[in-house]
């Protein structure tokens, strides 16, 4: 037996990094997951093969977010393999460091439409289909609380902007039990990194250094705090950000 057993979740990012971390636990803990991705279906339908592979049951959905009518394509083509949700992670994101100087207006809004714009209108056009006692879990970022890298500052007023979503609508979905989280990890061993982190051995091991645990997270250091808010354990925790950094920014 499972926690989740008969729930069903839909983690969007979930082809690649943290949100496939998540599809995976969440499969093992019983829940059937629909792993969304943008254009990655190789990497999705490994996703899904490797939840099927621990015993569990996943789906794959493409949708390009940050588009118009990106939310209502989503949903659409959840429909068509599942018939309402329990657990919704909006984990898909963007960002890179630019310098404040050289913020586009493009990029400023690319990385808000993504990042706040898609799981606003997720999250909106999901109520009809999220059940009572439901879970959503959004993935935030240390960096909206700590200003400790001001190159990623659009990156993270993007995330500031969703946790102040999720205090309100934890107000707003709490008479149907559901709760609403952030989850704010730090640097995170994932793709979005990869440029940096995985090139650079002195880079790597500044970033272990913030941590008091010294090491940089992994994706699974994420997902376990994930499957433990989509739990009934953490039933009364809700408008809540919490912090996933290791202590970086404690
Ligand atoms: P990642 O490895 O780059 O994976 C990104 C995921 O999001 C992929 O599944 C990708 O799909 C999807 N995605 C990207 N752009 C999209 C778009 N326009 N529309 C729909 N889906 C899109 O990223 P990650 O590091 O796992 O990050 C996951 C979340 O954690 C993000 O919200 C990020 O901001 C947050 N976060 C990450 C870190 C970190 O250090 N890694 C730290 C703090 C917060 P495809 O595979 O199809 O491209």
């Amino acid at each position: 037996m499972g926690s989740l057993d008969g729930k069903t979740a839909l983690v969007t990012g979930a082809s690649r990094g943290i949100g496939r971390g998540i599809a995976e636990r969440l499969g093992r803990d019983g829940a059937r997951v629909g792993v969304h991705y943008a254009t990655n279906e190789v990497a999705a339908k490994e996703t899904v093969a490797a939840i099927e592979a621990a015993g569990g049951s996943a789906f794959a959905i493409g949708q390009e977010l940050g588009v118009p009518g990106d939310a209502a394509g989503l949903w659409e083509a959840f429909d068509r393999q599942a018939d309402g949700v329990d657990i919704l992670v909006n984990n898909a994101g963007i960002g890179w460091p630019v310098p404040f100087g050289e913020v586009s207006e493009e990029t400023y809004d690319r990385f808000f439409a993504v990042n706040t714009k898609a799981p606003f209108f997720v999250t909106q056009q999901g109520l009809s289909r999220l059940r009572e006692g439901g879970r959503v879990v959004n993935v935030s970022s240390g960096l909206a609380r700590a200003a400790m890298m001001p190159q990623t500052l659009t990156y993270s007023m993007t995330k500031g902007a969703l946790d102040v979503l999720t205090r309100n609508l934890s107000k707003l979905l709490g008479p149907r039990g559901i709760t609403v989280n952030s989850v704010a990890p730090g640097v995170v061993d994932t793709d979005i990194n990869a440029d940096w982190l995985r090139a650079d051995d002195r880079a790597r091991a500044a970033t272990a250094a913030m941590s008091p645990l010294g090491r940089v997270g992994e994706p699974s250091d994420i997902a376990d705090v994930v499957a433990f808010l989509a739990s009934d354990d953490a039933r009364w925790i809700t408008g809540q950000w919490l912090d996933t950094t290791g202590g970086a920014i404690a």
